[in-house]
């Protein structure tokens, strides 16, 4: 309510301003007009003025000249003139009860735009009224004009009589002077014939100058009556201004009427105007004085609220007051609470720091136990496994009965394989087969825990062996779209380490090398012609190591695969027929692992070899010489020195010939201890092949049979036959070591050990 109150007020204060304008302008219109009607009066005045002179030089002429019918004429227009300015006169009376009338306006009119209309229609007629005035004034001076031609003729008329009458008086005083003259001759007859002879002379020269005088006279009454048409003429023409005169004034009244007309509405309108704004301002007035009652009814409950409101703010203010008292309170209890909080918390940090290394304690002897509980478990399943992987029959193989398919397979049992050799089909068992159809990926997964335990810090070996073209470098390196163990590990190796890096920290480094004729050469090092040496570790380890073999860091899959293609393009490069050199020299690629246990400061390393072995095939006896020869001999001899030590290790012989060949030399650290490999004999299933794949799964059998037994080093069992010897020889020299875990007794055979026999022995 005060707020419309207050704009009510400003709305007022607006209306006001407005009206101050409003008058102000009504002051400046009224000035104008003032002026405009002084202008007005003052023609007026003049032409009245001019008016007095034109009667009084009338009545002048007409005193003048006497009463003639010009005169009456002129009285006439005199009469007329006096009309008009009777007229004239009530004119400028309405005239000034106008400007009466406009001086009295309405002075707190706000509807300023109908005046304005008004006024501006007042002044058109005005403006008419004026241009009237100005024809009146036109008409008047031609009037003026015309009075003073008509003044100048009358002028020169009176002249003329004038003139006139001179020579009449002097003609007639002459005519008596001769009468005279003629008399007082006639008195003295002879000298009154002389004198009337004189006179009569003199009478002839006066009748002749009388005769002169009347044709002068007539010409000047002639030109009076000239001049008199002129009068005439111009009369005429005064009737006729006057009409002109008459006609106007009757405009001047229509104008002067409808002036009034409008003047009128003006007036009307101005006072609905009046009454409107009085009728609004009484209107808001009472609105507001509603307005205020309610304001004022609001005012008095908000009181009475107030009065209520007082008990409860004092509450509040005792309760703020409590609150004040407590807040200040706060610190000190919260300091306390703090105290208390901290003590709690401190002794439950210290509780689940006690927690913590009593579990660390425990999760050190779990780990312990797992890798005792893992040892044993690959203890009882063997720490050397032997796997076979049957390649497909491929183009390569030809076609006709030597392509033949020479290999079938156990519906039932994954680890046992048949194969027809000349007409007759002999059975093997290995710890798995994998037929032609089973993928990279398949294999792999059967690998792979092998791999992940080179993490636990094992040492790892997995050789391909078979003859070449069975598909070792196939199984190993894989092809770019689908890759073998090699890269599969090293991945599996990332991931894992990745996983695992929340605790433990993993350094991975990869070195390739080849045995070639029993030289070893560095693929990733700038000079791989080198012979590198292999040496015992000069801290008194025990330890291996090759000085000079070039060892590259790895962190991502990407990296590996720039260190086999380094490799490859060395092997490559250094050689002039790989796929035959690559058949005759062993390629291994070995991967180290390094960890360390940041909780525990533990350090591990393990060792993951992955050994693609050269071709197994036999050499014919004869006709091989020289480097071939030579070549095979070396192969011979370090695959032979792989199953020796294999087999040594298996029985757990006191003396591994390591030695024998620089392969088992090289992989001597991850061959012994508790070192975990895997041997995959790969076998090509075309019926050309079937005596090499007969070989090889003989030699795959023979590295299996091998039961782990309690170590026995009386059981001499010396080396292993040779390559030569695994074919048609019976193996019986070769002593085989006792089965199961008891004291076996001397010759007391494995059942293995005596199927391979019963199989060398139909074989032989
Ligand atoms: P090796 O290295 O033993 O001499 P390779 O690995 O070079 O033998 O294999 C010889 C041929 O047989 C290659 O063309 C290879 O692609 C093919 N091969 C070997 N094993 C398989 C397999 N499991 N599946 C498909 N093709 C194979
Ligand atoms: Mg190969």
């Amino acid at each position: 309510v005060m707020a419309s109150m207050a704009h009510l007020q400003k709305e007022k204060l607006r209306l006001q301003e407005e009206l101050l304008e409003l008058q102000e302008k009504l002051a400046a219109k009224e000035n104008s007009e003032l002026s405009l009607s002084l202008q007005l009066q003052d023609q007026v005045e003049t032409l009245k003025a001019k008016l007095l002179e034109q009667a009084q030089e009338i009545t002048r002429l007409r005193s003048e000249l006497g009463s003639t019918d010009v005169e009456k004429h002129r009285d006439l227009l005199a009469a007329e003139n006096e009309r008009l300015r009777q007229e004239m006169k009530a004119c400028e009376g309405e005239l000034r009860e106008l400007q009466r009338q406009q001086q009295a306006p309405c002075r707190d009119c706000p509807h300023l735009q109908e005046n304005a209309g008004l006024r501006e229609q007042l002044s058109q007629l005005q403006r008419e009224a004026e241009e009237t005035r100005a024809k009146l004034a036109e008409l008047d001076l031609e009037v003026q004009q015309k009075t003073n031609r008509l003044a100048e003729v009358e002028l020169r008329l009176k002249d003329s009589l004038a003139e006139r009458a001179e020579e009449e008086e002097r003609l007639s005083r002459r005519l008596r002077d001769s009468q005279e003259t003629i008399a007082s001759l006639k008195s003295q007859p002879q000298q009154i014939k002389y004198i009337i002879k004189t006179v009569e002379v003199e009478s002839a020269k006066a009748k002749q100058a009388l005769c002169e005088t009347q044709s002068r006279n007539q010409y000047l009454q002639e030109q009076v009556g000239m001049q008199k048409q002129v009068l005439k003429e111009m009369e005429q023409q005064l009737q006729k201004s006057q009409k002109t005169e008459a006609q106007l004034r009757a405009q001047i009244m229509m104008y002067e009427a409808e002036l009034e007309r409008a003047h009128g509405q003006m007036l009307e309108e101005m006072q609905a105007m009046e009454e409107e704004k009085n009728h609004a301002i009484e209107e808001a007035f009472s609105r507001a004085q509603v307005e205020m009652k309610a304001v004022h009814e609001n005012l008095a409950g908000v009181r009475t609220n107030l009065l209520t409101l007082q008990p409860a703010l004092r509450t509040l203010t005792h309760d703020y007051n409590n609150l004040k008292r407590q807040v200040r309170d706060f610190p000190l209890l919260l300091q306390e609470a703090l105290r208390s909080a901290r003590a709690e918390i401190s002794q439950a940090i210290e509780e689940v720091h006690s927690t913590n290394r009593e579990l660390l304690r425990k999760y050190r002897r779990e780990l312990q136990l797992r890798k005792k509980c893992h040892n044993e478990l690959v203890r009882l399943k063997g720490n050397i496994r032997v796997f076979g992987r049957v390649r497909p029959i491929t183009k390569e193989d030809g076609e006709g009965p030597e392509a033949a398919n020479a290999v079938t397979f156990d519906a039932d049992d994954d680890a046992v394989l048949y194969l027809l050799h000349k007409g007759k089909q002999v059975s093997f068992e290995l710890d798995k087969v994998f037929p032609p159809q089973a993928s990279q990926e398949e294999v792999f997964q059967e690998v792979q825990a092998l791999v992940t335990s080179c993490i636990d810090g094992y040492n790892v070996c997995i050789f391909a062996y078979g003859q070449t073209g069975a598909g070792k470098t196939y199984t190993m390196e894989g092809t770019a779209a689908n890759p073998g163990i090699n890269q599969r590990a090293l991945q599996l190796l990332f991931s894992e380490v990745r996983g695992k890096a929340a605790d433990w920290d993993y350094a991975i480094t990869v070195s390739a090398a080849e045995i070639y004729n029993e030289a070893l050469r560095d693929l990733l090092g700038k000079e791989p012609q080198e012979k590198l040496e292999i040496k015992l570790c000069p801290d008194g380890s025990g330890q291996l190591y090759v000085p000079g073999l070039t060892e590259f860091r790895v962190q991502s899959v990407e990296d590996i695969n720039k260190v086999f293609e380094f490799g490859h393009i060395k092997r490559v490069t250094e050689c002039t027929n790989l796929n035959e050199h690559s058949s005759r020299s062993h390629a291994l690629l070995i991967v180290t692992v390094r960890g360390l246990d940041r909780s525990t400061g533990l350090r591990t390393t393990g060792k993951l070899n992955l050994v693609d072995l050269a071709g197994s095939e036999r050499v014919g006896r004869s006709g091989a010489e020289g480097s071939r020869l030579r070549e095979a001999q070396h192969i011979n001899k370090s695959l032979s020195a792989l199953g020796d030590v294999i087999y040594a290790l298996r029985s757990r012989q006191g003396h591994v010939p390591f030695r024998n060949s620089k392969l088992t030399y090289l992989l001597q650290d991850s061959l012994s201890g508790d070192s975990k490999t895997l041997m995959m004999v790969q076998v090509s299933p075309a019926e050309k092949n079937s005596s090499e794949t007969l070989c090889s799964l003989k030699f795959a059998e023979r590295v299996r049979s091998v039961e782990l037994g309690p170590v026995s080093r009386k059981a001499e069992l010396g080396s292993w036959p040779s390559q030569e010897h695994l074919e048609g020889d019976s193996p019986g020299s070769a002593a085989s070591p006792g089965r199961g875990h008891a004291s076996p007794s001397p010759g007391q055979l494995s059942s293995r050990s005596a199927s391979i026999r019963r199989k060398l022995q139909t074989s032989g």
